[in-house]
């Protein structure tokens, strides 16, 4: 069997170590696409290792497509044919179900069992087992883990599509991994440019009055509380000198349009 090695350099203090040390198990999925939906779900999530037992159409362009460029994931998935293969070498298993069961195991919420997951994923790998798109989980399978995990989806209509499930207990591991706030998607150097001087602002204000006098849109000899009122209107922001800059540029521009001024 193809199974791609668990063991993480760094320390397993470090969330991504832990994250590294999850297991997706999807347990006969019919829907190829739901595969890909699957490794989609967990890239974005900082998971990468995906179990398929025995998937009915798997390789398949669907899944591919549905991944999304999590190629990646696909590529290292391991296909097995048993839930004892996909769960050889875990510490801790849990089955994913929205259903109650009689004598399953202890029975949480996605959110509060988390912390405990990834606590077990300091101690070795660990799976969260998913159904198959209509039949769900078997008694027996849930009974092989040490819990059942649910979303609390509404009562009357709660069982996810099996993509959107993964994508739920992955996101929540993030979260957890994180300590509920994983650092933000930003790879652009937000514009910033400094703080305006009260001398460009006076400036700014100076040149502005002229070519309202000069365009003939202020009358100096009745100049009313129009500069006034302009000053609370730039007051309100916190100009920067580029946009002065460009105040700036445009009376210039105006300034040399005007008839016999320039
Ligand atoms: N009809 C099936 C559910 C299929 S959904 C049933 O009744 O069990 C496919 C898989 O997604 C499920 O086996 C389960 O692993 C997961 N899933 C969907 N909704 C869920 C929920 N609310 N809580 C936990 N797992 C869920």
């Amino acid at each position: 069997m193809n199974q791609p090695s668990s063991s993480s350099p760094a320390s397993a203090a470090d969330p991504r170590n832990r994250l590294a040390k999850v297991r997706i198990v999807l347990s006969n999925t019919s829907h190829p696409g739901n595969i890909g939906a699957a490794a989609r779900a967990m890239k974005t999530m900082g998971l990468s290792r995906l179990f398929l037992i025995n998937p009915k159409k798997y390789p398949d362009d669907e899944a591919v497509a549905r991944a999304a460029g999590a190629d990646d994931v696909l590529d290292m998935a391991v296909v097995c044919k048993t839930l004892d293969e996909a769960l050889a070498g875990t510490v801790f298993s849990v089955a994913l179900s929205a259903r109650h069961r009689n004598l399953g195991p202890e029975r949480s919420q996605a959110r509060d069992t988390a912390p405990l997951i990834l606590d077990k994923a300091g101690e070795g790998d660990v799976a969260l087992v998913f159904g198959n798109e209509t039949a769900g989980l078997s008694n027996a399978d849930v009974q092989r883990c040490q819990r059942t995990v649910f979303i609390p989806a509404d009562p009357e209509y709660s069982s996810l599509n099996l993509g959107a499930a993964v994508q739920v207990l992955c996101y929540e591991l993030r979260l957890a991994a994180h300590g509920g706030r994983p650092t933000e998607v930003s790879r652009t150097v937000p514009f910033a440019s400094p703080a305006a001087t009260n001398d460009d602002i006076e400036r700014f204000y100076v040149h502005l009055e002229r070519i309202m006098v000069n365009t003939g849109f202020l009358d100096p000899n009745q100049p009313r509380r129009l500069m006034s009122k302009l000053r609370r209107l730039f007051g309100r922001v916190t100009l920067e000198r580029d946009e002065i800059n460009i105040l700036r540029g445009i009376l210039d521009a105006v300034e040399k349009n005007i008839p016999g001024k320039s």
